[in-house]
């Protein structure tokens, strides 16, 4: 008996010393870090452990002890800080790829050196049309829309077709509008023909650039995805890893999908869908799509164009040209049918709103259907000129203003031209936005701004271009905390498209997307806050940077 006591005793005592010196395995474990969690409960942690693509546990050096993996996946980072992976909350992710395949007009000076960056860049290039985007008239000197008179010139064979820098207007030389069949007589609903001397200057805007941008020919599948895979890895660089797409046709979402399902693309993707019948067939019949990299569960429809080129619509006259109010782009019969089928299904709907006029309709819109406060998280995309009368609708509907504050430093110089003093109160009004719900999902616009997530960082911390550290603070009353412009860029534009039990933050659970850099950016001194260096990129748990 006493011998068989001893025994057990000695086999108990040999089994919990096992067990204890037994770590668990898990597939990579990362420690000598701080860790910005963005998860409330979790502080003052070191160390993250990943298994099966996700976030296995995350504390201090005491978890060490209860867990290896192999040596080359044990990885010191050096005393680093590491963030949840970065979220844009409303990117044109697709529309970047395929605009690379064109010439980059972005940062021109001049219509001439439009004009020269074109010339050189058809010089290499065999396509049958002439494409490129990016220019901008207000940051020439001189700020009048230029007209097509040299591009007709240069190419009178070769239809040229140049977006403005926003995507809302474009000029085109006399063979795209003779392609197009547009006269001076030509209306089109939605759009305006800007005419000089009585025939068209070749400027088009809104729904007019759609006569001509529907002719040019889709480029192949190859270039496409070669395209898509260079901007992908551009996205990673800056420690991006999910993406909000604001606006793709079915089509493109499938295509998308595709490419993820044969690892041709991993960054995670939320895919609004253009309003057409196709999608509303798909969004009832599918429902919510969700795999490993991409989620489908919303619509995107657009209420008016831009600030910059006058196409946001406004309660009253534009203070630079008094007589015009901007327009709406479609019916208002066609808004309010699409909410009543979008309500019927479990999407979200989400609409790009500029002016006070285009955010009130929607406000509206969107509260016939919602009727009080909600979970259905519907968003206006820009909430970028509001009323500040009407600002309490956004908290009465618990509708989500999605805001790009790259937009706010970048419109600056030039939105009190258009607007007067009296309507500053709620513009680009980031804190008054925040309050109405509690969060703020954060996003670049990419490309219509740089994709950089460290200036919507410092223009939503500071109000001031990040390039241009001596700006004026615009409406400082507006300024986000860092803490707050974090939160954007995380968990609150993971929230934004019902992402949060998945993304946003370092939780135990969620996928293992993160990003390690050398900057703590809550407390780095401004002047430093552009030198982070972003040291890598996870996504779902691999290096992919
Ligand atoms: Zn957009």
């Amino acid at each position: 008996m006493r011998l068989l006591a001893i025994l057990s005793f000695i086999s108990i005592l040999f089994f919990s010393c096992g067990n204890t010196s037994q770590k668990q395995v898990v597939d990579s474990i990362l420690y000598n870090a701080t860790l910005i969690s963005m998860d409330e409960n979790i502080h003052d942690a070191s160390v993250l452990v990943i298994k099966d693509k996700k976030i296995f546990a995350i504390g201090g050096t005491e978890l060490l002890d209860s867990y290896t993996c192999p040596p080359e996946k044990k990885i010191d980072l050096n005393k680093a800080f590491v963030y949840p992976g970065l979220i844009d909350a409303h990117c044109h992710f697709y529309g970047y790829a395929k605009t690379s395949l064109s010439v980059n007009l972005v940062g021109s000076k001049s219509w001439e050196q439009v004009l020269q960056l074109v010339d050189s860049f058809s010089k290499n290039n065999e396509n049958s049309w002439v494409t490129g985007r990016g220019w901008d008239q207000n940051d020439w000197k001189n700020k009048a829309y230029p007209d097509n008179s040299e591009l007709n010139t240069r190419f009178p064979n070769q239809p040229v077709l140049l977006k403005r820098i926003d995507g809302h207007a474009a000029i085109c030389n006399q063979k795209a509008l003779d392609l197009a069949g547009i006269h001076a007589d030509t209306k089109v609903s939605g759009g305006e023909i800007v005419l000089l001397n009585g025939q068209p200057s070749g400027v088009l805007v809104d729904n007019a650039v759609d006569l001509v941008q529907n002719l040019i020919p889709e480029p192949s599948a190859e270039s496409l995805i070669s395209a898509l895979q260079s901007a992908e890895a551009e996205c990673f660089q800056y420690g991006l890893t999910t993406l909000v797409d604001a606006g793709l046709d079915l089509n493109e979402c499938l295509f998308l999908d595709s490419l993820q399902r044969k690892n041709q693309l991993s960054i995670f993707l939320y895919l609004m869908l253009n309003p057409t019948a196709d999608a509303m067939n798909y969004a009832n019949s599918t429902g919510i799509y969700e795999s490993e990299l991409c989620k489908i569960s919303s619509f995107k429809l657009y209420a008016d164009g831009a600030l910059g080129s006058r196409g946001a619509c406004l309660k009253k006259g534009y203070c630079d040209r008094k007589d015009h109010q901007g327009m709406m782009l479609f019916s208002a019969q066609f808004y309010d049918s699409f909410c009543n089928l979008a309500n019927q299904t479990p999407y979200q709907v989400n609409t790009h709103c500029i002016g006070d006029s285009a955010n009130r309709y929607f406000l509206e819109v969107y509260g016939k259907y919602l009727k009080t406060k909600n979970d259905r998280r519907w968003r206006i995309e820009h909430a970028q000129i509001i009323d500040t009368k009407d600002i309490h609708l956004f908290g009465k509907y618990s509708i989500i203003p999605s805001v790009q504050p790259t937009h706010a430093s970048s419109d600056a110089p030039w939105v009190k031209d258009r607007l007067c003093s009296d309507r500053m109160g709620g513009a680009y009004a980031y804190k008054k936005l925040l309050q109405e719900n509690g969060y703020l999902p954060l996003g670049t616009d990419f490309p219509v701004e740089y994709i950089n997530p460290l200036y919507t960082f410092y223009s939503a911390v500071f109000r001031q271009n990040a390039l241009q550290p001596e700006q004026e603070v615009f409406t400082p009353e507006e300024c986000l905390s860092r803490e707050e412009a974090l939160k954007g860029m995380t968990i609150w534009a993971a929230k934004s498209c019902f992402l949060e039990n998945r993304k946003g933050s370092l939780s135990v659970g969620k996928d293992a997307d993160f990003v390690v850099m050398d900057k703590n950016l809550l407390t780095v001194d401004k002047a430093d806050i552009l030198k982070t260096k972003i040291r890598a990129t996870y996504s779902r748990g691999k290096k992919v940077y």
